[in-house]
């Protein structure tokens, strides 16, 4: 991914504590470096760690409770209600652990998280090991998190505080949408990210019914109110933008606001197409993001490059746009970028971390491989990926996990699948 993008065969990269040290021709590495631990996997392909840039991670225990609803009565009837019931301490620790674990065996080392009781996200990726960024929600609604914007804000900064000097946990400002926070909460918004330097991560031209809504409350659409806020800079996340005019993408190029794309979640909810390969074309900055496992329902961002590439293609008419290496970059390189993790992250770089990724090309479902990059987007599955580290720890080894226990984690969420399906069956029943 860095400096240019490229392949290279026959090559071994060296570890040192939580570092990559070298990335060098496979035969100069066992000359120079004879007595260190060498691991071999062949039929292989090495990639930087990928970083989902978008996700609500504790809400994997919602996964497939109710589909195929327009969103509005997704969350109004359903995802809503059983937060409102259960959302919890408890509920967001289970959560983030099945979470954590589905995405370390989809090759997943980094996140962007939007959710309540982001202390509990925290915690739970600090102790498994994982990069992560954790959201500090605004929402003009009161929740188990909290009753009001000044708790909010800082409870949000408690957890800031916390984990300031913290290797592998960030935090940023995620206001959760411009249709559900008002404009106090999110001038305070831009005030503190500036002070704190941190990103802020929206939900941001979703669908139709967010521009209409906000036309009729405010007189104008999201983005034009966002940047009236002073909110359209190079720390904004906007997530989603299905919904741009041509002088939209213009304003979001010249602002160097990072867009976050979730097309499976897009499509699952019919909230429309973001126009990847304009955005593209007006180098904009675009990531790429699962959306939480209730809307999508998976958190495999190996999914989620394939679908990004197809739709890119039938979207723009063009066979060529979104190409396979541009796609690997948006999961990677750019989903750093938008974090400002670029420096520590995002490529396989002598002196980055080491989050790296190894997937396995060899089988009846690949071979023959004549592009390793190309399988990656159009073929490869996430049960190819079978070793990850993360800052130098083996956190996936032969597709073992060795920082989380599957069974205790599976044995957890089947206890919170009985308790939402009681909720969620009372509240159809109420209905
Ligand atoms: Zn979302």
């Amino acid at each position: 991914m860095e400096p240019t993008d490229g392949l290279l065969h026959e090559h071994s990269l060296l570890i040192e504590g939580e570092r990559i040290h070298a990335l060098l021709p496979t035969r100069d590495a066992r000359q120079q470096y004879p007595a260190v631990n060498h691991i071999e996997l062949p039929d292989h392909v090495l990639i930087p760690g990928l970083i989902n840039a978008h996700t609500h991670v504790a809400m994997n225990l919602l996964r497939g409770l109710a589909d195929d609803l327009p969103l509005m009565t997704w969350l109004n009837d359903h995802i809503w209600p059983v937060e409102s019931a259960l959302v919890s301490p408890d509920f967001v620790r289970s959560g983030t652990q099945l979470a954590l674990a589905e995405m370390l065996r989809s090759g997943i080392t980094c996140f962007n998280d939007m959710y309540f009781f982001p202390d509990e996200t925290a915690q739970a990726a600090s102790q498994a090991g994982m990069r992560a960024v954790v959201g500090m929600i605004v929402i003009d609604f009161p929740s188990a998190w909290a009753g009001n914007a000044d708790e909010y804000f800082s409870r949000g900064i408690d957890v800031h505080d916390r984990y300031r000097s913290d290797p592998l946990i960030h935090t940023a400002f995620a206001p959760h949408a411009p249709y559900s926070v008002g404009d106090e909460a999110l001038r305070r918004v831009r005030i503190l990210s500036e002070e704190l330097d941190i990103p802020v991560h929206m939900h941001v031209h979703e669908s139709r019914e967010e521009i209409q809504q906000s036309l009729d409350s405010y007189g104008k659409r999201p983005l034009a109110r966002l940047d009236e806020l002073g909110l359209l800079n190079n720390r904004l996340l906007a997530v989603h933008m299905t919904q741009l005019d041509e002088n939209e993408i213009k304003l979001v190029a010249d602002s160097g606001c990072h867009v976050v794309h979730c097309p499976e979640s897009n499509l699952k909810l019919a909230s429309g197409f973001c126009p990847l390969e304009k955005l593209l074309n007006h180098n904009i900055n675009v990531a790429l993001g699962t959306d939480g496992a209730a809307s999508n329902n998976d958190l495999s961002l190996l999914g989620e490059m394939r679908t990004a590439a197809l739709l890119a293609k039938g979207v723009a008419c063009n066979s060529s746009a979104a190409a396979a290496h541009e796609i690997l970059a948006m999961a990677t390189i750019n989903s750093a970028r938008a974090l400002g993790l670029d420096d520590e992250t995002g490529s396989l770089t002598s002196g980055k971390a080491a989050d790296i990724v190894a997937v396995d090309l060899a089988g009846i479902e690949t071979e023959p491989v004549y592009d390793p990059l190309s399988h990656l987007v159009y073929v490869a599955e996430r049960q190819q990926v079978t070793n990850v580290w993360v800052a130098g720890n083996h956190l996936l080894k032969d597709r073992e996990l060795t920082s989380l226990d599957s069974k205790a984690i599976l044995a957890d969420v089947r206890q919170w699948q009985e308790k939402v399906r009681l909720h969620d069956k009372k509240k159809r029943t109420e209905c």
